[in-house]
This record gives structure tokens, C-alpha cells and sequence, in this order.
């Protein structure tokens, strides 16, 4: 088993971040949890028989942005379709969407894989405006309805089987939250729902067998979960083969706890949209003017960052990693490099203990203790290398801990005092052995991790000014003098 050829592709919605929802004036909160339910709220968005729908320009606006990002070129004109079904959490019995996509051209969207060691492209089929429902809250036998989502802005991103693995598809969704986040399209965090991805997956033995029947996998919302769900349908899809079961195209729940996916429709019981053109909506046509903005606006594009940083500056993955972790560290990054620092060691100083500290205190580069001035002043003192990298990490934990200036730290240390002398060294090795005889008597008896010891006292006594590599040599000869 498991040599199956596996195809994937992804359904992906995105909340867009715009001020006002798609068809009403209402406010298009993002942080949807922290409010009281339906605060945010007009007779549109709740689907009042008498009330219209009138599209926001910016929702348009930031749609063909993300069009843009994607390498899609937009339909002009292009309309919205009325999809038919009933559910709770949609009153008026329709979701307004765009069946008829409003992209016309299958461009592609690349992305790194392997640890930034290959690129890849996948094709996008589509991606279209559509409005979310309102959200519906279980409680013991009682279902309760919040309408402050109901009709904020979705953008759902569809792509052509081209993905062969789960981690593929990984891949692609984190370019896409790059996308989306670094050009302030969506905040995409997926845990609060900004993003979540539909996974369709079928297995087939050859590459000249056509695609099997599809399975769809609904609403997961973490990459880790893409990637369960994906190999967790493959596997299923094999047992179910090598036991000559049919597999059937399915619509199924992912159940990320239990690791399972349960049946939620099968094709026998699929839904009939009843999809027509949306009747109080008309033609979209995109003005000239809307297209120039939208045209002179530029993008950021994280694969063409992760690129340069690969080809240009020779960065392994790990200062990879750490650069494109949070947009503003990109930012801040680059506005380095403007100042005229070298790349690496720009990417050095990041990588080693300002993402340390990031981490641990859940904080982007804007809200480190010390500001950029001062990160500046740490950059500048670096460049000139006079003082050692082993003072310099001190330097920044000491900023970071006291959010005093590198120049005043390095005053304080006494790290600007002139280099150390050979001669010097070997005095403070010296005086830090006659100091600790008991230590010494330790070393001699086979216990030589106590070199360990005298290292540090020394590069403490010199201010950390000298190598520990020098040191152990001049010790290891001292201590059998
Ligand atoms: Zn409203």
C-alpha cells in the first residue's frame, strides 16, 4: 500500500479586512468573539424581505487586489449569483456569491517547498466575493443565532489538482496567509476563522488513470490540520481499496481531535443550489478608475522575498524563517538593508535574540522593549566589529532586559577598553586557577568538565573580550604547570 499517486486541491475562504461588510453598512469586525452577539447588525444583514443590498466599493477594491496578488486577470463586467439553501444561520434562504468565476485567466502562484529548497506553481481555477453566513451557537437543545458575522466579505480561492502531497498544500495555504496579511487583504488568522480551508482528495494508481472520485474534507482551520486531514483521507482511501470498497464522492467532516472524518453528505443527497443571477444586485463593471488604483498599487509578494533571500543573500532556512515569521520583521529587515547594513548581518542578529525574545513574549519587532533607534545604534556597533560577537549578545540581552542604549551598556561593561593582550590573558588564567586550588584538584582527578568553570570566570573577568577557544588552550596548559 501506499504507493497510490495522490491529488489534492484547496478550497480557500478568506475574511476580508474592510471597514464596512459586503452588501450593508454595517461594521466588519474582525475580532467577531469579544462582541456582544448581534451588535453589529441592519435589516440587510438579517435578511429583512424589504431591504437591498448595495456592494461596497471596497470589498471590490481589495478582491481585485487579491486577483492581482494571484496573477489572475478579472472579468469586466461581472455579476453575483443568488445560491439557494436553508439553513438557520441564513434567514433570507440564499448566500450571494459568484458562481460564473470573475477571473478569466488560469495564471499560477508560486511557492517554496522543502525548506525553501524547490519552488513549485499551482494554477488557480478560481476566486470569487461571496458573503459569510451568521453563526450559529449550540447550547444544550437550544441553537442560538449571532448575526454579526452574517454578510462580512469572503474571498474563496479555488486552484486545480495540482498538489501532490499534503505538505504541498501546506505550502501553498502559508503563502496565501503570507499574501493576504502582508498586504493588509485579511488578517487571516485562521484560529478566528479568517481563513479556512476546504481539502479535496482523490488517489489513483497511475498517472494515466484518470482522477477517482473526489472527497472533500470541510472547514479545517490550522496547517497542522491540513495536513492530518489530507493524510488521513489518503490512507483511508487505500484501505478502502486494497478491501475492493467502492469509495464514494463524499462531503466529510474533519475531525481534528478524534483524527477522523465523519460523512456529512454524499452525492446522492448533494444540494441543488438553484444558483441564478442575483435579481437586486446588477452587473459589477469596474471603473477605470477603480482598475488604475488598483493597478498603481504594488504588492508584496513573499515568495519573491523568500527568493532573494535564498539566491541573493545565501540565507539558510532558519533566517528564512525568522524574517518572514511577522510582516513588520520584513519591514524592519529591509529598511536595514536600505540604511546600508549587509544582509547576513542583519539576518544574524534577528535570527540569534531579538526572535528569541519575540517568541517567548509574543511580541513583533514594533513592541520589542527597546525601540528601532536604539536596535539602529546596536546595528551600527555591530558593523564595525570592534567589539566581539560574545560581548554583543550580551549587549542585546542587556537592552532587552533593561531597554538601556548598546552604547551606554557597552560604556558600563567596559567593553570599549582596549583588546586584551596575550600576555594578559595568560595573567587572568593564571589568577583564576591559583584562586580555586579545590577546582583545580578536581580537574587533575579526571574531572575535565570543570574546564568548563574556569572559562567563564576568565571571560568574565575580561569583560567577555577574549575567545573561550583561546582561553581553553592557555588553561589546559596552565593547569598541568
Ligand atoms: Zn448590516
Amino acid at each position: 500500500m501506499a504507493n497510490s499517486l495522490v491529488t489534492v486541491w484547496l478550497e480557500i475562504h478568506l475574511k476580508l479586512s474592510t471597514t464596512t461588510k459586503i452588501f450593508c453598512r454595517c461594521k466588519n469586525d474582525q475580532s467577531l468573539d469579544n462582541n456582544e452577539p448581534n451588535t453589529n447588525i441592519c435589516p440587510v444583514c438579517t435578511g429583512q424581505p424589504w431591504a437591498l443590498p448595495q456592494l461596497s466599493e471596497e470589498v471590490v477594491e481589495k478582491g481585485m487586489l487579491i486577483w492581482k496578488a494571484l496573477n489572475c486577470k478579472w472579468n469586466n463586467p461581472s455579476r453575483f449569483d443568488r445560491k439557494s439553501y436553508f439553513y438557520p444561520d441564513l434567514p433570507m434562504g440564499y448566500q450571494i456569491t459568484q458562481l460564473y468565476t470573475p477571473i478569466n485567466v488560469n495564471w499560477e502562484v508560486p511557492f517554496f517547498m522543502d525548506n525553501y529548497e524547490k519552488e513549485r506553481k499551482v494554477r488557480i481555477l478560481d476566486a470569487h466575493l461571496e458573503c459569510d453566513t451568521a453563526k450559529a451557537l449550540h447550547q444544550w437543545e437550544t441553537m442560538y443565532l449571532d448575526f454579526n458575522r452574517a454578510w462580512t466579505p469572503l474571498i474563496e480561492i479555488v486552484t486545480w489538482p495540482d498538489f501532490c502531497s499534503s505538505d504541498e498544500a501546506v505550502e501553498f495555504a502559508k503563502e496565501i496567509q503570507r499574501i493576504a496579511k502582508w498586504n493588509d487583504l485579511s488578517d487571516a488568522d485562521m484560529e478566528k476563522w479568517q481563513m479556512r480551508v476546504d481539502v479535496n482528495v482523490s488517489i489513483r494508481k497511475n498517472e494515466s488513470d484518470p482522477l477517482w472520485t473526489r472527497v472533500e474534507l470541510k472547514n479545517i482551520n490550522s496547517f497542522s490540520a491540513i495536513k492530518r486531514a489530507i493524510d488521513a483521507e489518503v490512507l483511508r482511501q487505500e484501505q478502502a481499496q486494497a478491501a475492493w470498497e467502492e469509495i464514494l464522492q463524499q462531503t466529510r467532516r474533519w475531525d481534528d481531535l478524534k483524527g477522523q472524518s465523519f460523512v456529512m453528505r454524499s452525492k446522492e443527497d448533494a444540494l441543488d443550489y438553484r444558483y441564478f443571477p442575483e435579481p437586486d444586485l446588477p452587473e459589477l463593471y469596474l471603473s477605470d478608475e477603480l482598475i488604475e488604483k488598483v493597478k498603481a498599487r504594488s504588492l508584496t509578494i513573499p515568495f519573491d522575498h523568500i527568493r532573494k533571500m535564498k539566491n541573493e543573500y545565501g540565507f539558510n532556512k532558519e533566517y528564512i524563517n525568522t524574517l518572514i515569521w511577522d510582516y513588520t520583521t520584513l519591514v524592519f529587515f529591509n529598511k536595514l538593508l536600505e540604511k546600508g547594513f549587509e544582509a547576513k548581518l542583519i539576518a544574524k542578529w534577528i535570527a540569534w535574540q531579538i526572535s528569541a525574545y519575540m517568541t517567548a513574549h509574543f511580541v513583533p519587532i514594533t513592541e520589542l522593549p527597546v525601540d528601532e533607534e536604539q536596535l539602529i545604534e546596536f546595528f551600527e556597533i555591530a558593523k564595525e566589529w570592534k567589539i566581539i560577537d560574545n560581548q554583543m549578545k550580551i549587549v542585546m540581552e542587556e537592552m532587552l532586559a533593561t531597554w538601556a542604549s548598546a552604547s551606554d551598556i557597552i560604556k558600563e561593561k567596559w567593553f570599549d577598553a582596549p583588546a586584551i593582550s596575550a600576555d594578559d590573558l595568560r595573567g587572568v588564567c593564571k589568577s583564576v586557577i591559583a584562586e580555586n586550588p579545590a577546582i583545580v584538584d578536581q580537574y587533575k582527578w579526571g574531572k575535565t568538565s570543570t574546564i568548563g568553570f574556569f572559562v567563564w570566570q576568565v571571560m568574565k573577568k575580561t569583560q567577555w573580550k577574549a575567545n573561550p577557544k583561546e582561553i581553553t588552550g592557555i588553561l589546559t596548559q596552565e593547569l598541568w604547570n
